[in-house]
């Protein structure tokens, strides 16, 4: 039956590793796409994902390849994110598969987002074949890759296909082989429906178009459904796949990967990681692996010219309409004027959203330091929930402030366990366990403030264990700590967009290095400026910006007009992210500089 021709797969890699260019062989040896519409790295639809290279929204493709034994098989291909805040994401994403190809470069050999995705993978219980591409390049020495894999990942390289997605050397070994060793789909074609939810986009036309990975049972248009995590009801108006433009079908069944319309109107009611069901005879359980995705972080939002209020009120709107995990409402600093207080998943997702903000919408930004949200206890028994260090109520009315806390799942080689340990430590963390996969893995847990994760975390566990380390959290709980409000002085003014808050043991260093760093980005303007960080009433650290004295221009001796203008050019475009507040110019740089102390 069709099930047996079915093969669900992702690609896993490390970034440059080859991923996209394998994926676009694939793409070119089943001839799913014409050659007219063949633009490299197919996948990879945003700009911005290009440019940065990683691959933010999920994708799946049907592709049919006829086979050696004669049969034409049903390939979907299956794309993830590559980043630790899409970690959720991706691990969906792979729950839709039966097997993952995984591509090591030749040259490279196993790195870090390497081992972060095949432990997802593994998670997953799939099949894991191995592909050792770049075998064209003279430093290529597949023997020793195969050897590292062996050993750092567990599992049997003997048989690794060689490639070279470049040249398109191995790229047909490489269809048979998923062929033979990705498993076929074995869901209950009679069973009631249970379909994953792997991403949702929002089309203005359709509604909400869904990915899903049909688990049990059979879906079509005009059924009833319902999403098992809130109840909501839905009559599908459109199945069918990617092909990769969107194909209608008449039904998707068990074993199936394709998309789902059902005039549903925002990505905000469709979770990633939700079971769809039918209404009338619903699964008596849904998928396991749901969790609720919920920021992690925020930030304040202001537009540099204020006139741009309404323009990033729209843009922002627009980005939700995609982006299930964007949240924001209006805030006022005194200091930046009017702007969005927005949740992130974290920092990575933050950077996106500020980008695509600047660049889709041409917005200029000021985004303040991130902050994640503390429950608050008063000295009268009532409770407050704040995200902004900002609203920190008055010490003396303050009984206790709770952080979040994560549970984080560090595995790592089990050379780097002490270097992660004396990380973690640092970070204010608790030991809670420690297992060893094998012989060569091991997953470290800990208790960690949030706030010392989202800080700089991720790069120093990435620069303590050369890489190898990969990171999952989830909130656990919120604990009582004790923590400070520290503000910034300006001329004597607070300036309330770039307060913080801290632990009280780490607050005077974090205090001194603000400051001094502070004194590096902030320029100098036409007086001196003295900055200080302050506890309540109490200055911990000071410094002064002295005053600029000479003309600019005083530098362009003589008459080279091209030059003069130049300069005054590149003023003007460093002016862009500059906030006044008061009579002070303060760049984008001032207000993040609080995550690059150490
Ligand atoms: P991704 O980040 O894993 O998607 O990697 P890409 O597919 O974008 O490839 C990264 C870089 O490696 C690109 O410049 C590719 O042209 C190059 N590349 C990919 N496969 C090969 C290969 O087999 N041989 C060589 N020499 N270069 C390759
Ligand atoms: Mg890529």
């Amino acid at each position: 039956e069709r099930q047996k021709h079915i093969r669900n797969f992702s690609i896993v890699a490390h970034i440059d590793h080859g991923k996209s260019t394998i994926a676009d062989r694939i793409l070119e040896l089943t001839d799913s796409v014409a050659p007219r519409d063949m633009q490299a790295q197919l996948l990879d639809n945003m700009d911005l994902e290009r440019e940065r290279g990683i691959t933010i929204k999920l994708n799946a493709v049907e592709l049919h390849y006829h086979a050696k034994d004669d049969q034409t098989y049903i390939f979907h291909l299956i794309d993830t994110p590559g980043h630790v805040d899409f970690s959720y994401e991706v691990s969906r994403s792979l729950a839709a598969c039966e097997g993952a190809v995984l591509v090591v470069d030749a040259a490279q050999g196993v790195e870090a987002q390497t081992l972060a995705n095949v432990y997802l993978a593994i998670d997953n219980d799939l099949e894991i074949l191995p592909v050792i591409n770049k075998i064209d390049l003279p430093s290529a020495d597949p023997d020793k890759v195969k050897k590292e894999i062996e050993d750092m990942i567990g599992i049997d390289a003997s048989e690794a296909v060689l490639t070279s997605a470049k040249v398109g050397t191995g790229i047909p070994e490489l269809l048979e082989r998923i062929v033979t060793d990705v498993p076929a789909p074995t869901g209950d074609l009679t069973a009631p429906l249970k379909a994953l939810i792997f991403d949702s986009v929002y089309d203005s036309y359709r509604g909400v178009v869904l990915s899903i990975r049909v688990v049990d049972g059979v879906v079509k248009p005009g059924d009833q459904i319902k999403l098992m995590s809130h109840g909501h009801e839905y009559e599908v108006t459109e199945v069918g796949v990617m092909s990769p433009k969107a194909v209608q079908r008449d039904y998707l069944m068990a074993g199936d990967v394709g998309y789902l319309t059902a005039s549903i109107k925002s990505v905000q009611e469709t979770d990633v990681g939700d079971t769809i069901t039918s209404a009338e005879t619903p699964a008596d359980k849904p998928l396991p692996g749901y969790r609720k995705i919920q920021p992690m972080v925020y930030s304040g939002m202001y537009p540099v010219d204020n006139a741009k209020y309404n323009d990033l009120r729209e843009s922002l709107e627009k980005l939700r309409l995609n982006d299930a995990a964007l949240e924001f409402e209006p805030e006022t600093s005194q200091a930046l004027g009017f702007g969005f207080r927005c949740g992130f998943l974290g920092l990575l997702h933050m950077d996106v959203i500020q980008e695509r903000l600047e660049r889709e919408f041409n917005l200029d930004l000021i985004m303040t330091a991130p902050s994640v949200d503390y429950h608050i206890e008063m000295t009268d028994g009532t409770e407050k929930v704040i995200d902004n260090p900002a609203q920190l109520p008055d010490p003396s009315l303050i009984k206790e402030i709770r952080e979040p806390y994560v549970k984080a799942e560090i595995m790592v080689p089990n050379d780097y366990v002490g270097a992660v340990m004396e990380l973690a430590q640092r970070k204010r963390g608790e030991f809670v366990t420690m297992d060893y996969l094998d012989t060569y893995r091991v997953n470290v847990i800990y208790q960690l403030p949030l706030s010392e994760i989202i800080y700089d975390f991720f790069d120093d566990l990435k620069s303590s264990t050369r890489g190898y380390a990969s990171l999952d959290y989830e909130i656990s709980d919120y604990r009582a700590s004790d923590l400070i409000k520290m503000d910034i002085l300006l001329n004597g003014e607070p300036v309330d967009a770039l307060s913080f808050i801290v632990h009280r043991d780490f607050a005077a260093d974090r205090g001194r290095l603000i400051v001094s760093k502070l004194k590096e980005v902030i320029p100098r303007q036409q007086f001196e400026v003295p900055i200080q960080a302050a506890i309540g009433n109490k200055v911990v650290s000071r410094a002064t910006i002295k005053a600029y004295r000479k003309n600019v221009l005083a530098k362009c001796y003589g008459g080279d007009i091209t030059r003069k203008r130049k300069l005054l050019e590149k003023q003007k475009a460093g002016k862009k992210r500059m906030k006044a507040v008061g009579n002070v110019e303060i760049p984008q740089e001032a207000f993040m500089t609080v995550l690059k102390l150490n």
